[in-house]
């Protein structure tokens, strides 16, 4: 991975002996799917643990049982791995040191550092004030250390109700911090936790909770997003004050993307409110979304290499994401042959009820990846819009009278237009010229334009998603009112195309070049009788906005 500003402060920190091995952390809640913005940062925590070999830990951060689900959990592991990461053996949670967080807490206590408060939510943030005056100090402050002991005890043991106390570290009422103002440390929750059960009804609040687990786990560099900057200072002040062991946290601007939204709280009421299909709807902008709608790891990979990390907070074209989606399968994905608007084409001069294969390249510019066998009959479908009858100037494909190449099968040249009642064409007839077998003239003329086909009588039909961006405004979240007035409402469009018969039996996740239409990933759905194709991405930039 490319260098950037965490890199150098690494550089140094092995140059000076600081560190002698760099061990950093992917530390996800499990409260929701990882989404785009996390994969800069899993590229980020464990491409800077591959490049200095060290390790990365992935610790759940399962500090809040109400929100948090086992079903996320699996999927945050099988988003990692996918991404083309490892964590090996250092797999962790923070639940895994609650014990430990409680006798920090009560150590903090008998140091005079730490005091129950029994503020409400409201009088807690009346007291903390603002920053440029002094706060208050609660009555609790000075309760002694004894009785401070016995309460945090009592809050323990369940005798009190949520929000009835808290644990706070006694830090400065009057910092200019406001997260230095008596922070609270622990809180009441009574609720059975996914790992803990119901040993707890206390649990530690996730500034408290989160320098212990980097300090536990030996991280050297804890890095985060930029929100956290704010934070730093508690998280010094917890490790040094226990006298623990002190990783540095460093801080990142986060990505965030064009027409998306990046908060798992916010992508979960779309999913709740059933204005997409799952988590893993193909528009989300989520790592299982991605998957679904053919984006591959590398190219989520070289576009987080391409965006770096800096401490500066942007907002990046969602645009560039595209572009390395493209470029990958530009070079990976086979090249098949698909009509999505079909219009039938009859070639009289083919022999009714003969048929024949050609072998066509599965990617022309690599002959190693070999061929495919398409048949070609006398009735096909051919794309609506390479047909005009009045071909405007520079239209070179399909016209009355004018002569193409249907893709590696034959030229043709257009005889009749037949209409409906309404003037609607309904099919075109062609000749063929036999001894362009192949699709290359006998003499030698030219033939300008080139099309693709699919026999009538041997293609399939399929359920081709054609996926727009899931909203119209550049930067939803920060539009006036609510997010989800902004959705796209063509963001899907459902339509059946007609494939080539070899389609058909693609396995989910196999990813095609539909020539001249764009990139396309074969859904896992099975509900569908025929197959499913979801669009990944255009050909080009400006064809991937029209639907
Ligand atoms: P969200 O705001 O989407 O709910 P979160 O920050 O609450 O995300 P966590 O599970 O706590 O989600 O995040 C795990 C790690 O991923 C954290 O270190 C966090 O800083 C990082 N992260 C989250 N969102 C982004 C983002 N948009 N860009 C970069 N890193 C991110
Ligand atoms: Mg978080």
């Amino acid at each position: 991975m490319s260098s950037n500003f965490i890199h150098d402060i690494i550089d140094a920190d092995l140059a000076s002996g600081k560190h002698s091995e760099v061990v950093t952390r992917f530390p996800p809640e499990p409260n929701g799917y990882l989404h785009i913005g996390h994969a800069k940062a899993i590229c980020l925590d464990f491409g800077t643990a591959l490049k200095y070999g060290g390790r990365c830990h992935l610790r759940y951060d399962d500090t809040n049982p109400t929100a948090e689900d086992t079903e996320y959990v699996g999927a945050i592991e099988e988003d990692v791995r996918w991404l083309g990461f490892d964590w090996g053996k250092n797999l962790f949670w923070a639940s895994d040191y609650f014990d430990r967080m409680y006798e920090c807490a009560v150590e903090l206590i008998q140091m005079g550092k730490a005091y129950v408060c029994d503020l409400s939510v409201d009088a807690f943030k009346e007291y903390r004030g603002v920053p440029h005056l002094p706060g208050k100090e609660p009555a609790g402050r000075n309760r002694s250390i004894e009785e401070n002991l016995e309460l945090f005890e009592k809050m323990k043991a369940g005798e009190f109700a949520d929000g009835a106390y808290v644990l706070r570290a006694k830090i400065d009422m009057n910092s200019p911090n406001l997260h230095m103002r008596d922070p609270a440390i622990y809180r009441i929750k009574h609720a059975s936790h996914h790992n803990t059960g119901d040993k707890w009804c206390i649990y530690p609040m996730y500034d408290f909770a989160h320098c212990l687990e980097d300090s536990i786990e030996g991280v050297t560099h804890s890095l985060c997003t930029l929100e956290f900057e704010v934070h730093r200072p508690l998280y010094d002040w917890i490790l040094e004050t226990l006298s623990l062991y002190q990783p540095h946290q460093y801080e990142f601007a986060r990505l965030n993307l064009t027409y998306t939204i990046m908060s798992k709280r916010k992508l979960l009421e779309l999913v709740k409110e059933k204005l997409v299909s799952n988590w893993d709807d193909p528009r989300m902008p989520t790592i299982c979304g991605m998957r679904r709608r053919g984006y591959t790891p590398e190219a989520v990979r070289a576009f987080c290499t391409e965006i770096g990390i800096t401490k500066t907070e942007s907002l990046t074209d969602v645009a560039l994401l595209e572009h390395h989606v493209r470029t990958d399968l530009n070079e990976i994905a086979p090249r098949r042959m698909a009509v999505l608007d079909p219009l039938k084409v009859v070639i009289t001069t083919y022999p009714e009820g003969q048929s024949e294969e050609f072998e066509l390249p599965n990617h022309p510019q690599k002959p190693e990846t070999g061929t495919r066998t398409v048949p070609f009959a006398r009735e096909i479908f051919i794309e609506r819009d390479d047909f005009m009858e009045e071909p405007v100037k520079k239209f070179f494909r399909l016209a009355p009278g004018t002569e193409v190449r249907l893709r590696g099968a034959y030229l043709v040249t257009c005889t009749d237009v037949i209409k409906d009642a309404n003037g609607n064409i309904v099919e075109l007839h062609c000749t063929h010229d036999p001894d362009s077998r192949g699709g290359n003239a006998p003499d030698g003329r030219k033939v300008k334009g080139t099309i693709h086909w699919v026999s009538a009588q041997h293609g399939i039909k399929a359920e081709v998603r054609l996926y727009d961006r899931l909203f119209t405004s550049e930067n939803p979240a920060a539009e006036e009112g609510d997010f989800k007035d902004y959705l796209n409402p063509d963001s899907l469009k459902v339509i059946t195309g007609i494939i080539e018969p070899g389609l058909a039996s693609a396995n989910p996740g196999d990813k095609f070049q539909f020539e001249r239409i764009g990139y396309f990933c074969a859904d896992p759905d099975t509900t569908e009788s025929k197959p499913v194709f979801n669009r990944t991405v255009g050909l080009r930039e400006a064809a991937s906005k029209q639907a």
